[in-house]
């Protein structure tokens, strides 16, 4: 048995204009949570529609489970999948929801109260899903996707449009579903939310793979930074230059001068800035996080 869940290699696709998905190549082992992310418009939902057959790759190739994406039917039964906002009746309670969609599938229905508690909507399966809140609804929908007893569960934007709370609650429940042994893929444009669940990541920008393999060597390998704020803002711009003077590349977003450099030249800046008239009220030595990281390796400024 391959230790990968997902292969693929060249994979691509293209509409009439558009390269929705380019040449990407990435693998996602067994077992992890790997957060599949890129802005709006990457190519994410293309990619996971490819992964689960929905759609045919223009060219490439790819795997799930062992079985080539051509032959979807070798593995379906044994993926879990959310890609659009689950479709449930509103008028019948959580449960029967569920209920419904396990006797379609030839599943037994005792299961459906387990899934019921593991989504954490103990004492709530009775009540109709119309008055549920979007954080119970998502949770409902992964609990449909997991009926089958998935060995991979395939979940695109699962927290869109949630709030903390919500957000908070789906996080929870796919680091406990990885805890017990599911592979999870799980696509999200907001990087923050992917590097706080993910032990891998593959990384998409405009239809490309920009990084794939575990968030820990990507965040390892950058360089330190220096975080600079000005108690004028209109200094900023001159601390920018005063560190570009000294060779550091500084790119200044969110009212903050980012300046890779080493840690140790942090109170030489302090000074420099204080010969020339400029209070920082933030100077904060670091290492980028997963979304910086983003920003540097494709040049893209939010
Ligand atoms: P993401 O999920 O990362 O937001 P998508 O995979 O939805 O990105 O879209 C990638 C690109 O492909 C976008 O430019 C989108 O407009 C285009 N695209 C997606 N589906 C179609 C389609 N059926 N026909 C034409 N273009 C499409």
């Amino acid at each position: 048995m391959s230790n990968q869940a997902i292969e693929v290699q060249g994979l691509t696709k293209k509409y009439d204009n558009t390269v929705a998905v380019q040449s990407a190549s990435f693998t996602v082992p067994r077992g992890t949570i790997c957060g599949f992310v890129g802005p709006n418009g990457a190519g994410k939902t293309t990619t996971i529609r490819m992964l689960l057959g929905l759609i045919t790759p223009t060219s490439g190739s790819g795997t799930v489970l062992g079985h080539s994406i051509t032959e979807p039917e070798k593995y379906l039964a044994s993926v879990g999948a959310l890609i659009e906002g689950p479709a449930f009746y509103p008028a019948l309670s959580g449960s029967e929801n569920l209920k419904v969609l396990a006797t379609m599938a030839g599943i037994p229905t005792e299961r459906v109260d387990e899934l019921i508690n593991l989504v954490g909507l103990t004492g709530r399966g009775g009540d109709k899903f119309k008055t549920y809140s979007l954080g119970m609804k998502q949770r409902l929908g992964i609990a449909a996707a997991l009926l089958p007893s998935p060995e991979i569960l395939i979940l695109d934007e699962p927290t869109n449009g949630l709030d903390p709370e919500g957000i908070q609650e789906v996080r929870d429940l796919l680091k406990k579903l990885a805890s017990e042994g599911t592979t999870v893929f799980v696509s999200s444009h907001l990087l923050s939310e992917i590097e706080i669940i993910s032990h891998h990541i593959v990384m998409l920008r405009k239809g490309e793979v920009v990084f794939a393999g575990s968030i820990n060597d990507l965040l390892l390998n950058q360089k330190p930074m220096i975080i600079v704020r000005t108690e004028n803002e209109g200094d900023l711009e001159k601390v920018a230059a005063i560190a570009t003077a000294d060779g550091h590349h500084v790119s200044i977003r969110h009212g903050e001068a980012h300046i890779e450099g080493p840690h140790e030249w942090a109170p030489i800046l302090n000074k420099k800035a204080f010969d020339v008239g400029i209070t920082l009220s933030q100077l904060t030595p670091t290492l980028p996080n997963l979304e910086e990281t983003f920003f540097e390796m494709t040049g893209d400024r939010s």
